[in-house]
C-alpha cells in the first residue's frame, strides 16, 4: 500500500504532504496511482517514537502482557520501536531468548521489538551473561540492562562497560543501592514517615549514579541511566556530561507529573519502582529534560495482572503501564507548560532513543529515503484516560480518568499503517 499524507505539520513547523511507498518516503510525483490520500491538516507528525525500556512480559508473564499486546499498546501510543526489557522467565540472557523475543515481535508485525540482553545470568548480579553471543544474534542486541535489578558489583559493572565497548553498545543502569533500599516501599521523606511506610532514600539512586559514570569515564564506555527521579541525579549527570563522560539519561513520564503526594491514599496504583518523589524533584527533572541534560523519555511501561496491584500497598507488585500515555503526559508537562516545543518532543522520544540504542531505520528525518516511520498526533485535542479502553493486557495506570492532551490518530511503522486509518 502506498499513501498521500496531505498537510502535515512538521516537528519545525512548517506544512508538506508525505508520500509514503515501498516503506519509504518518496518524492509525492513519484507516487504510483491507487494510493490512499489522508489529509492531516491541524495534525502533527512526528517521527515514530522509539522506547528504549518497555516490559512486555513474554516469555512466562503472559496474563500481564505478550509481544502482540504491548505491540498493539505501543503503536496506540505512538511508538514504533520499542525495547523489550530483559527480565523475563527465563530471564533474556541468552541468544535463544533474545531471538525468541524478537521474532515474536516481527510475528506481532505492529513495530520493531529489539530485545534488551540481561547483564548478569538470571539477573544474578555475580556472573555475566553470554554478551558477545547476544550482540551477534539475530536480535543483534546493543543494550544491556539488568533493570528491576541494579548491577551492584563495581566489578562486573566495570567488565560489562569493557564488553560492550567492542560493538558500540550500552549498558543501561537501573541505579538503586540493595542495601540502602531494602524492604522500601516509597520515596524517604515526610510521607512516608507519615504513612508509616519504609523509605527509599534518593542518595540510593544518586550513589549508584555517582559511581557508574565514574566507571564509564574509565572505561571509556557508553552507559546509559534508567529513569532518573532526583534532582540530585541530574546534577551528577550534568556534572558528568561537562566532564566528557559517554552518560546519557532518561525520565519517565510518571516522573514528570506524579509526586509521593499520591500515595497519601495507600493506592497501589501509584506504587512504583523507582518511587514518586517530591514537586521539587519533578521541577528538576523537567529542567533537566528541556536543557538536554536528560536526554530521552522512555515508558517504563510496567504491566501487571489486577491481582498484583489491587492488594495491600505492602503487598503490591511496583510499576505502571505507560506506553499509551506517555507522548500526552509529554505534551502537558514539558509543551503546554513553554519548556518544549515539538522539535523538542521528535529529539527526546524518537531521534535520540534510536541513536542511543543504534536503531538505524528510525528517529531518522521526515524525508525522502528514509524509513517511513511516523507518528500522527492531534495536539488539540483533549482525551479522557479510560484503563478498561486501552490495548494493554494490563490496568494499572495511574492516570485513570485523567483528562490528557494530544491524541495520536496514526501510526506508520516501515511504511505500513499500523493504526488509524
Ligand atoms: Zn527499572
Amino acid at each position: 500500500m502506498s499513501y498521500l499524507l496531505k498537510n502535515a505539520t512538521l516537528p519545525n513547523g512548517s506544512k508538506t504532504d508525505l508520500a509514503i511507498q515501498d516503506g519509504h518516503f518518496v518524492a509525492t510525483s513519484s507516487l504510483v496511482k491507487g494510493h490512499l490520500v489522508i489529509d492531516l491538516a491541524g495534525k502533527q507528525v512526528l517521527p515514530g517514537l522509539v522506547d528504549l525500556h518497555t516490559h512486555l512480559r513474554e516469555p512466562g508473564f503472559e496474563e500481564s502482557e505478550t509481544v502482540a499486546t504491548g505491540s498493539l499498546s505501543a503503536v496506540r501510543g505512538g511508538f514504533t520501536a520499542i525495547s523489550a526489557m530483559a527480565n523475563t522467565s527465563p530471564v533474556a540472557d541468552t541468544a535463544g531468548v533474545v531471538e525468541q523475543v524478537y521474532r515474536l515481535g516481527q510475528a506481532a508485525g505492529l513495530c520493531d521489538v529489539f530485545p534488551i540482553g540481561a547483564v548478569t545470568q538470571g539477573l544474578n548480579g555475580q556472573t555475566l551473561s553470554e554478551i558477545g553471543a547476544m550482540a551477534d544474534s539475530a536480535a543483534r542486541v546493543r543494550v544491556f540492562s539488568d533493570d528491576g535489578k541494579c548491577v551492584f558489583d563495581p566489578l562486573i559493572m566495570r567488565r560489562a562497560l569493557e564488553y560492550v565497548k567492542k560493538f558500540d553498545g550500552v549498558i543501561a543502569q537501573h541505579a538503586q543501592e540493595p542495601l540502602l533500599t531494602q524492604d522500601a516501599q516509597m520515596n524517604e521523606g515526610e510521607m512516608s514517615a507519615q504513612l508509616g511506610l519504609k523509605g527509599w532514600p534518593a542518595v540510593a539512586e544518586e550513589a549508584i549514579i555517582a559511581r557508574d559514570v565514574l566507571l564509564a569515564e574509565h572505561t571509556k564506555s557508553r552507559l546509559h541511566i534508567c529513569h532518573l527521579t532526583t534532582a540530585g541525579g541530574v546534577e551528577i549527570i550534568r556534572w558528568a556530561k561537562a566532564r566528557g563522560i559517554q552518560v546519557t539519561a532518561e525520565v519517565t513520564p510518571h516522573h514528570l507529573l506524579l509526586t509521593d503526594d499520591y500515595v497519601k491514599n495507600y493506592d497501589p496504583i501509584f506504587k512504583v519502582n523507582p518511587p514518586l518523589r517530591l514537586e521539587s524533584d519533578v521541577l528538576a527533572l523537567r529542567a533537566g529534560l528541556a536543557d538536554g541534560t536528560i536526554d530521552i523519555v522512555a515508558t517504563d511501561h510496567a504491566p501487571h495482572s489486577s491481582e498484583s496491584k489491587d492488594c495491600e500497598w505492602s503487598v503490591a507488585s511496583f510499576g505502571m503501564v505507560g506506553l499509551e500515555t506517555a507522548l500526552s503526559i509529554v505534551i502537558k508537562t514539558m509543551v503546554e507548560t513553554g519548556a518544549m516545543n515539538y522539535e523538542d518532543v521528535a529529539q527526546r522520544l524518537s531521534i535520540t532513543p534510536a541513536r542511543i540504542a543504534r536503531y538505524e531505520n528510525h528517529g531518522q528525518p521526515l524525508e525522502v529515503g528514509s524509513v517511513a516511520n511516523l507518528t500522527v498526533v492531534d495536539t488539540a485535542a483533549k482525551w479522557v484516560v479510560d484503563r478498561d479502553l486501552m490495548s494493554t493486557r494490563s490496568k494499572n495506570t495511574p492516570f485513570h480518568g485523567f483528562e490528557l492532551p494530544g491524541v495520536v490518530t496514526h501510526t506508520f511503522c516501515n511504511g505500513k499503517l499500523v493504526f488509524g486509518e
